[in-house]
């Protein structure tokens, strides 16, 4: 688990970010929550770039996340089946982050929420999958990248468990032949698209919210991080939540550096800081 730095919190005119933070989402009706992997780190599972980041400690660790060295080479593939397997993200459970979300849909205000993670954990905080965009698609399961089939994370697991290295689709392609495609979890990988629909229906709800709400992001990542300016230049008011200082903080009406799982359930109104 990372820790993340105390809250930069300094009243200006009286009023601390926390509180301007607060009001902004109290006066908001239409909230968009694009969040990223610091919001999980709370959770146990480590973020990318953040100070403790899995490729901060170790940079080479990005080369191999690309599709291309995924697709050809088996080396890169029986690694990524290992790391799957001993992947944090199956025994984490959501903290008082996600919940504030949770919460921030209770008030009848969140019209959707955009995530750069693959690890599942709104949805099981208890956001409604309706209003999710998992604009990085989900390790929750695996995609035949020959016929496109899916199939639950668990299942090839077990078969990785059992010895396979670098499992192939088992779905049937013909009379007693099996498609045998690469599997991959479904997820995307530097050099492969988006689904477009995923990051139309973004796009889309960051022009037409009233508030973008971005936590645990270093809004580095295109196109998910555009979803910041694209508010913006709709007339959006922006709340960055982020442990260090992001490119968009210029931009934003408030940009609060501090624990993400003390910071948004005070500005949610679900705790108070
Ligand atoms: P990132 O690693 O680039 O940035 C995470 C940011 O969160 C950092 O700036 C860090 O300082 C901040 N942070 C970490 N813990 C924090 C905390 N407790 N409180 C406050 N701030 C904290 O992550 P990103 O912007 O999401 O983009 C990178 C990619 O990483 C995404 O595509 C995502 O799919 C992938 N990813 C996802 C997970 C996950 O699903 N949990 C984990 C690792 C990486």
């Amino acid at each position: 688990m990372q820790s993340a730095p105390a809250c930069e919190n300094r009243p200006v005119n009286g009023l601390s970010n926390i509180d301007m933070a607060r009001d902004l989402v109290a006066s908001a009706k239409r909230v968009v929550a694009l969040t990223g992997a610091g919001i999980s780190t709370a959770s146990g599972i480590p973020d990318f770039r953040g100070p403790s980041g899995v490729w901060t400690k170790n940079p080479e660790a990005e080369k191999l996340s690309t599709l291309q060295a995924y697709m050809s080479d088996p080396e890169v593939r029986h690694r990524a089946w290992q790391e799957r397997l001993e992947s944090p993200t199956w025994k984490a459970t959501p903290n008082a982050g996600h919940y504030a979300l949770v919460t921030l849909e209770h008030l009848g205000v969140l019209d959707t929420l955009v995530t750069q993670n693959i690890d599942g954990l709104h949805q099981a905080a208890g956001t409604d999958p309706e209003r999710v965009v998992e604009i990085h698609g989900t390790m929750r399961e695996v995609t035949c990248m020959s016929c496109g089939a899916r199939t639950p994370m668990p299942e090839v697991l077990e078969r990785v468990k059992a010895g396979e290295q670098d499992p192939a689709c088992p779905e049937p392609s013909g009379p007693d032949k099996m498609c045998g495609g690469i599997l991959k979890s479904a997820t995307i990988s530097f050099g492969q698209n988006l689904v477009a629909e995923d990051l139309e229906r973004a796009e889309r709800a960051a022009s037409a919210c009233d508030l973008l709400l971005a936590v645990g992001s270093s809004l580095s990542v295109y196109p998910a991080a555009g979803l910041v300016p694209t508010a913006h230049l709709s007339g959006a008011r922006v709340v960055i939540v982020n442990g260090e200082p992001t490119q968009y903080d210029s931009i934003a009406d408030i940009a609060i550096h501090g624990p993400i799982n003390e910071v948004l359930p005070a500005i949610v109104g679900s705790a108070p800081l």
